[in-house]
């Protein structure tokens, strides 16, 4: 090996420079710092070895240049860290120019962005928006409506019936309370504190007693409608029920009316509407009818205007009950109910309105 010289120091130093200012941490800073300043295996250790074992006549020469090398390595290490800690930066610092963390937004649940559109149309359509009491009595939920307590049509809408009274409830007489088999108790006790021209829709939860399977669920939404005035008549109803759809579910909808029955409506009605999937052709969601079933509606029986004191042969009306869950089911295509209740995330946000 050719005996050392200044030349060689000062390229030994050039790339402790350059390797010192490549290195990215702490820790590659010092390791670099080790390989050249360690006391074994460091490029100064091997300089020192060979003086240890250079011939006398060598020596001196060799002595001086190592001692050169071991302090212009150690200064320069010196100025290096002094460096790097005047420009670090303080732990508590603040980086203004550093990007924003978003905020993550949570988005509507898919019932109560149907539940906006509809109320949404409706209100442009000049509804008020009514609502009322979950639990009822039985006057308000069934014998108002027409149907007195021994009436077939109550086993339909078996509910669920608490043991408390609730004081208040009117007229006397049968008093059991319970939970609302459907929203039209909130029409019933509308029009007790209203004179016709009326024109309502009443939102809200409904319970009946219905084992919970893919298209049952014992609490579900209704938003039902309510039209009273003088010369109301099934036009009128056929033309806000066409508005909605086609406000709803696309310009081109039709409905279609097939004859039905509810003890508060005569004549009754289930409106189908034309499938917005493939227009009335037939496919897998009609399952190929073309029809799809959407609500129940029909003209107001004159005595549910007598159980609240309207004089039936003055004034006429239109009502119509929708429940919020088949639209969403129909709309977003879910086939099961009970997914809008779990409150899974993995279902919820697949429709992040
Ligand atoms: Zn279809």
């Amino acid at each position: 090996m050719p005996l050392p010289n200044l030349h060689t120091i000062e390229g030994v130093l050039a790339r402790f420079h350059d390797d010192l200012y490549a290195a990215e941490t702490a820790h590659d800073r010092q390791a670099v710092r080790d390989r050249y300043l360690g006391r074994k295996n460091s490029i100064l250790a091997e300089w020192m070895e060979r003086l240890a074992a250079a011939a006398p006549a060598e020596k001196r020469h060799l002595g001086q240049l190592t001692n050169a090398l071991k302090r212009e390595l150690e200064a320069r290490w010196a100025t290096f860290t002094e460096t790097q800690q005047a420009t670090a930066v303080p732990a508590d610092a603040v980086d203004v120019t550093l990007p924003g963390r978003a905020v993550r937004l949570g988005h509507r649940h898919p019932l109560t962005v149907v539940r906006d559109r509809m109320d949404e149309i409706f209100a442009r359509m000049g509804f008020t928006f009514v609502e009322g009491p979950e639990v009822e009595d039985e006057w308000h939920c069934f014998d108002a409506l027409n149907m007195p307590a021994e009436h077939p049509a109550r086993d339909m809408q078996d509910t669920l019936y608490l043991s408390a009274p609730f004081p208040s409830f009117e007229p006397g007489g049968r008093q059991r309370t319970m939970l609302r088999t459907h929203t039209s108790s909130i029409q019933i006790r509308y029009m007790q504190s209203h004179t016709p021209p009326i024109r309502i829709v009443a939102p809200g939860r409904v319970y009946r007693r219905d084992d919970l399977d893919l298209t049952h669920t014992p609490m579900f939404t209704q938003m039902e409608g309510l039209v009273i005035g003088e010369g109301i008549s099934l036009a009128d109803l056929k033309g806000t029920l066409l508005a909605f759809a086609r406000a709803m579910f696309g310009e081109k909808s039709r409905l279609r009316f097939r004859p039905s029955f509810f003890p508060y409506t005569e004549p009754s009605a289930e409106v189908d509407i034309s499938c917005w999937s493939c227009d009335g052709a037939g496919c897998s969601m009609c399952k190929k009818t073309g029809w799809i079933e959407i609500l129940g509606c029909g003209m107001v029986h004159p005595a549910v205007f007598e159980a609240v004191g309207y004089d039936s042969e003055r004034y006429t009306g239109f009502a119509w009950g929708i429940g919020l869950e088949r639209v969403a089911i129909l709309r977003y295509q879910v086939d099961d109910i009970r997914l809008f209740f779990e409150n899974d995330l993995r279902f919820l946000e697949q429709f992040p309105y």
